[in-house]
């Protein structure tokens, strides 16, 4: 041994030897064969908060856990007599305050002259440090398997891919929006089912974004397993390994057909409302003129001014109510009203002139609580649409019936009728049969308005119809 190149002298020698035992980085035991100890390092009763004397005496298994001691008896022990040593066990040494010291250890069997097992050395390493990283990998595995699962069955589309474009990873949301499944789409090019919808991004230039670094966020035209057109939005992220080198992609994908049906039907909408607001002003506008020019009151164009005016506040309240409806603020005036009464006087109200309406009711009053403006109104747009879809001069009846829980109050006419393939839409927002309306007006909201507001009542509306024959509406509501 040498010392700054020197010899080391034996006792110095020795003398570093005995401090690397008794305080070198583990612990140091010698036991009997039964476990009783008869020396334990500095280090050990540093860790153990034991004194020298404390120990002395005592057997290694009942400085441990139960279950430690269970082990070093069936297992730990015999292992030794069979092999002369063990290597790297797990035991819970339990400290002076009971508070368990985690340790691997390292024993051999010593023999006497005669070859019998007479001692045992043990060497000890705190485990604590590693005995935590284990826990914390256990933990980040057991997180990281949550998010996956969380992942895979999301039911957005989320898809893991490489910067080159291939797919990597496929979910649950991924193949219900596509139909193709994990096995169809891992190792294929995305581009094979997503295009790019603007003109001004390419694929090429969205990888190169992408690789260096840049999340994008794209609308995209996708093609599902039936050839079906599916609309998305997605958001590409790029994922660094710990080197900064962009490793993985990951691309979120939602499903914006929905948004895009909702797009087109406020442009129709806006359309349709422009147009429908447009004429009676227009109309308003051309008889006020006309009224100037002759510098004279004239019946027919005051007549027109007042009806076109009627229409555009129909119209207006029409719009207001079909957005109240929309957010759930219709609110019903109730009171207890005589149903043959307000149905008599709302044909009355109703100025259609070219067209009979007759009216059948029982003699006797159908009383029902209800909010009389509005269900008027709802008798006011079936009865307008009667009018509008019947040829002039056609007749209309209105019967009013009840049978023992409710009254029926029936509009019919005789009018174009309605197609067996439309009647599912009526009571759509902004729905009109294109094939039967022409050229007459309309915004498509009556129908949901009055529905809306006899299902606030309790009640419904039917429908029977035939093309070229006529329509009967009828609504049924509770009556007292
Ligand atoms: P609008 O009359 O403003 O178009 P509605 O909601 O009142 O809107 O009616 C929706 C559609 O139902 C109409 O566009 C029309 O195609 C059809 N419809 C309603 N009532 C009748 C009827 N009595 N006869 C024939 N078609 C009707």
């Amino acid at each position: 041994m040498t010392l700054n190149g020197q010899i080391m002298p034996d006792d110095l020698l020795r003398a570093s030897f005995e401090d690397l035992f008794e305080h070198g980085p583990c612990g140091y035991l010698l036991t009997q064969v039964d476990g009783t100890i008869l020396r334990a390092n500095e280090t050990l009763l540093g860790w153990t908060g034991f004194d020298r004397n404390d120990l002395m005496g005592r057997r290694f298994q009942d400085l441990i856990t139960v279950s430690g001691k269970l082990f070093y008896e069936t297992h730990y022990f015999p292992l030794l007599r069979l092999q002369g040593s063990v290597m790297e066990a797990a035991f819970d040494v339990l400290r002076r305050d009971r508070e368990p010291l985690p340790v691997l250890m390292n024993s051999t069997l010593r023999t006497d002259v005669d070859d019998h097992p007479d001692l045992i050395v043990s060497v000890m390493f705190d485990a604590s440090m590693r005995r935590a990283y284990e826990h914390e990998l256990i933990r980040s595995q057991q997180r990281a398997e949550q998010l996956a699962a969380i992942v895979r069955l999301s039911s957005d589309a989320i898809v893991g891919m490489s910067p080159e474009g291939i797919v990597e990873t496929w979910n649950d949301g991924a193949a219900t929006m596509f139909g193709y499944s994990e096995r169809d789409i891992i190792g294929t090019d995305l581009r094979h089912i997503l295009s790019l919808t603007g003109e001004d991004l390419e694929w090429t230039d969205l990888l190169i974004k992408l690789r260096a670094g840049r999340p994008v966020q794209v609308d995209m035209a996708g093609s599902g397993m039936n050839g079906e057109r599916v609309d998305v939005s997605a958001s590409f992220t790029p994922h660094r390994d710990f080197l900064g080198s962009v490793e993985t992609i990951s691309v979120i994908m939602l499903n914006i057909a929905e948004l895009r049906a909702i797009q087109r039907l406020q442009q129709e909408f806006l359309a349709v409302t422009t147009h429908e607001l447009r004429s009676p002003v227009t109309g308003i506008k051309g008889n006020a003129q006309l009224l100037k020019r002759r510098g004279a009151y004239n019946e027919r164009s005051v007549t027109a001014i007042i009806g076109l005016a009627q229409r555009l506040e129909y119209l207006i309240n029409d719009l207001l109510l079909a957005s109240q409806i929309q957010a759930d603020r219709l609110v019903l005036d109730l009171k207890e009203i005589d149903l043959t009464t307000m149905v008599r006087a709302t044909v009355d109200f109703l100025d259609v002139s070219d067209s009979v309406i007759h009216v059948e009711s029982p003699a006797e009053p159908l009383m029902a609580t209800v909010d009389p403006m509005r269900l008027s109104q709802v008798i006011t747009n079936i009865l307008t649409n009667a009018v509008k879809y019947s040829p002039a001069g056609a007749a209309i009846t209105v019967r009013i019936t009840r049978d023992i829980r409710e009254v029926h109050i029936s509009v019919i006419d005789q009018g174009v009728g309605i197609p067996l393939a439309a009647l599912p839409h009526l009571f759509e927002r902004f729905y009109r049969n294109m094939d039967s309306v022409g050229s007459i007006q309309g915004l498509g909201l009556g129908l949901y308005i009055s529905q809306r507001i006899v299902e606030a009542h309790g009640g419904r509306i039917d429908v029977v119809s035939e093309v070229g024959h006529g329509s009967t509406f009828t609504v049924s509501l509770l009556h007292r």
